[in-house]
């Protein structure tokens, strides 16, 4: 089998290259064409020999990600892909503009174990892992189709990063090395719907990202009921790791909640809410549901939301309603995939009848 050259660290393709018996810096050509260039195969790193070439391509692959369907916003000019990796499975990316420049929602899983109720890709199940430098591809192609330089990265899509731990953080480390795409910690943020002990290892790692807390209710009563990793650890055990995260990395944990009509909007939830994160370094982010087929979730008015805020903000919370980009293109991640899937098994029946 081939192995995987754009996952590796620049330390380890310096161990490859000397074992192929080239000098050193051939690492760092071929760590620039992969990371800085993204080339898609080994005959587009001009700089190396035709021989040098082949010998590469024999033991290594280079990882990719093709566009199979792309939808832009009237309203916004979000772009939202469909990728599709070698092994033809698909997963998503948003493309957002803000004042501060590009920044991607990219996919970590083809799928997703959670099985949270109000999501697209909780419901379609899980399919496989993605690997480092997959990730790093949906970053560099829709950079190239977007034709400029994306600055700042959501790992928000399909997927839960921290059930993908190890093939997460070394996508972490390639994307924002010097030599590679450099784009900094700084300009990351990650989502977790909250494996605990998944957050206190990367306490340990001690990295500048962001960590968004996808926590979506007050109490376990109500989390537990969309959910089901609260059954493992709820939201007391939850809140524990998060307090201990914020107070050793100095970083201010964003809490994810979206607005659910009738189940978490009331004022009450808002003022447990308040209680249960006061004096912790956080802030809330609430994010009007999006209505996903086939399930009973509908966004809160819009009155509520601005009610629910307030009573954070009265308690000292600091809070703001999530900009909703796309709203005209297929709202949330995993709903193009789905619909992917539902459209080709249709192919698939109508094939064999
Ligand atoms: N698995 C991670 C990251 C991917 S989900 C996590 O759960 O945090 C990214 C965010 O979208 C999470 O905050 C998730 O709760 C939220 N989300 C999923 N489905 C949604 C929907 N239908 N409406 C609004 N937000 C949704
Ligand atoms: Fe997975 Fe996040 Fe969706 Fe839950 S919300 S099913 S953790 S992707």
């Amino acid at each position: 089998m081939p192995e995987d050259i754009k996952s590796k660290t620049l330390p380890e393709l310096q161990e490859a290259v000397r074992e192929l018996g080239l000098p050193a810096f051939r690492a760092g050509q071929i760590y620039r064409w992969l990371h800085q260039s993204g080339v898609a195969s080994f005959d587009e790193m001009t700089n190396l020999s035709k021989e040098l070439r082949a010998r590469l391509a024999e033991r290594y692959t280079i990882a990719s990600a093709a566009i199979a369907r792309k939808q832009t916003s009237q309203i916004d000019g979000t772009a939202k892909y469909l990728l599709r990796l070698p092994d033809g499975e698909y997963v998503e990316c948003v493309l957002m503009e803000y004042r501060h420049g590009l920044s991607i929602c990219i996919s970590t899983q083809v799928g997703c174990r959670m099985g949270c109720a109000f999501c697209a890709t909780g419901k379609s199940g899980y399919a496989r892992d993605m690997t480092a430098s997959e990730m790093l591809s949906e970053v560099q192609t829709v950079q190239r189709d977007a034709g400029r330089r994306i600055s700042n990265i959501v790992l928000m899509g399909m997927g839960e990063p921290l059930d993908n731990y190890d093939n997460v953080l070394r996508f972490l480390r390639l994307v924002s090395s010097e030599e590679g795409m450099n784009i900094g910690m700084r300009h990351i943020s990650l989502s977790t719907c909250g494996l605990v002990d998944r957050i206190y290892q990367l306490e340990k790692e001690n990295l500048q990202l962001t960590l968004s807390v996808s926590l979506h209710a007050p109490n376990d009563e109500i989390r537990s009921r969309t959910m089901p990793i609260n059954k493992k650890w709820n939201v007391e055990t939850l809140l524990k790791a998060c307090r201990s995260y914020a107070a050793s990395t100095g970083r201010r944990i964003s809490f994810e909640y979206a607005m659910i009509s009738g189940v978490n909007d009331s004022d009450a939830c808002a003022r447990e809410l308040a209680s249960r994160l006061e004096g912790m370094l956080c802030h809330v982010n609430l994010i009007p549901v999006n209505d996903v087929t086939g399930n009973s979730f509908h966004k809160s008015p819009a009155e509520r939301q601005e009610r629910f805020i307030a009573i954070l903000e009265k308690k000292g919370i600091p809070a703001t309603v999530r900009r909703t980009l796309g709203s005209d293109i297929d709202a949330s991640c995993g709903q193009l995939r789905r619909r992917m899937e539902e459209e080709e098994s249709t192919y698939a029946a109508l094939r064999d009848e």
